[in-house]
């Protein structure tokens, strides 16, 4: 049977949901405990077919749940009603024109298109954005708890699953706490690369004299010590130490690499689907990059396993993002994930899932059970 991408789409739901995490972590722009909180997007086409997004928001860094649900529900997905399937590129420019910012609410809609159009198709959405460069991606998982013990326990359990990488967030709690942290790890775990993410957390006055500090325990790289409009710092500290420094919150899209690139802030950058506003922005950030001579590595927001496999499918179909990823928050931080199947990871590495469209269902009982609040919109 031929793929009938002629079909339009008939209907959106959305759901607010709140979903319990198992710790406390502390970042320089803010902490997350108790629960995080993300949108999810289901469109569904005229022969019942259906295709889940994900807009995965922190108030502090992206954006609020709140405004990618107003964005979806009143701007965005109505655009995508009464629409073909061939015509998704389409609605992802009209998307991008009907409101402003809200990148995560973007990146749900282009997920959940991509989703769709791949399970219409027969096709993993990796092959809709050019094929698979990486079918395993290494995993990086963040150490961000103030009970340092705590983190201690959780890096026993990595390095039983296989996992190699760990981001030590540092600037929350003190310059010596996050010197004593490098040194137990140093000693302790050896073997395991180790990178740095300030997320903003350090001042003009004392970032260079910490960052010389951190560079003596040699991190694959640090990352985003100042805050995100901090551009010429970004450049003078780069410019200051000989380890990499990555740009996150500084570069969101392609337009923010351009002037990264121009200005010199950064020796890599940390893409992200919902910085980007979607997946091929996404890949457009790293291939910038890559022809900069920058590197690039697949970062994330606070996701369930739908987020996560954007992501990943995204970073298959990307060679350029080859600092690996750190889609650990659907096995390791949240109490319970939304998809049907665990988020699959082996011996320390993403596996990019085969099947159609995403590759993996979302549990529709789950949504129901972590939902504040839900819309239902069928076409007219
Ligand atoms: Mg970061």
């Amino acid at each position: 049977m031929t793929a009938d991408l002629s079909q339009r789409i008939v209907g959106f739901d959305l759901w607010h949901l709140e979903l319990p995490v198992v710790s406390r972590r502390d970042h320089g722009i803010g902490s997350v405990a108790g629960t995080v909180e993300v949108v999810v997007l289901r469109l569904t086409a005229e022969d019942g077919t259906q295709g889940y997004g994900e807009a995965a928001c922190w108030s502090v860094f992206t954006g609020s749940p709140e405004a990618s649900l107003a964005a979806l529900d009143r701007y965005i997905c109505p655009l995508a009603l009464h629409r073909p399937l061939v015509e998704a590129a389409g609605m992802m420019e009209a998307a991008a024109r009907v409101v402003a910012h809200c990148t995560e609410a973007k990146a749900a809609l282009e997920t959940a298109l991509l989703d769709l159009v791949g399970r219409v198709a027969g096709l993993p959405v990796w092959a809709l954005l050019g094929g698979c460069a990486q079918a395993e991606i290494p995993l990086s998982v963040s150490l961000a708890d103030p009970d340092f013990g705590a983190d201690l326990a959780l890096l026993d359990r990595l390095r039983a699953d296989g996992v190699g990488i760990v981001k030590l967030k540092a600037g929350v709690a003190g310059h010596r706490f996050d010197l004593e942290r490098l040194e137990r790890l140093r000693r302790d775990h050896a073997d395991i690369a180790i990178r740095v993410d300030y997320n903003q957390g350090l001042g003009p006055a004392e970032a260079a004299a910490c960052l010389r500090d951190v560079a003596t325990f040699r991190p694959d790289f640090i990352e985003q010590p100042v805050a995100a409009s901090q551009f010429a710092l970004m450049r003078r500290l780069r410019e200051a130490i000989d380890v990499p420094l990555l740009a996150d919150e500084s570069v969101f899209g392609p337009e923010d690499m351009l002037r990264a690139i121009a200005e010199g802030i950064c020796d890599g950058v940390s893409v992200k689907v919902m910085k980007a506003g979607g997946l091929r922005r996404a890949q457009s950030v790293a291939q910038m990059a890559a022809a900069a001579g920058l590197s690039a590595y697949g970062g994330d927001m606070f996701e369930t396993g739908l987020g996560h496999l954007a992501g990943a499918q995204m970073i298959a179909a990307t060679p350029a993002i080859g600092l690996g990823c750190e889609f650990y928050q659907a096995r390791y931080y949240l109490a319970e994930d939304i998809l049907a199947q665990p988020f699959p990871i082996r011996e320390g590495r993403v596996v990019v899932p085969p099947g159609p469209g995403l590759g993996i269902a979302v549990d529709t009982d789950r949504l129901a059970r972590f939902s504040r609040r839900t819309l239902t919109r069928e076409a007219a």
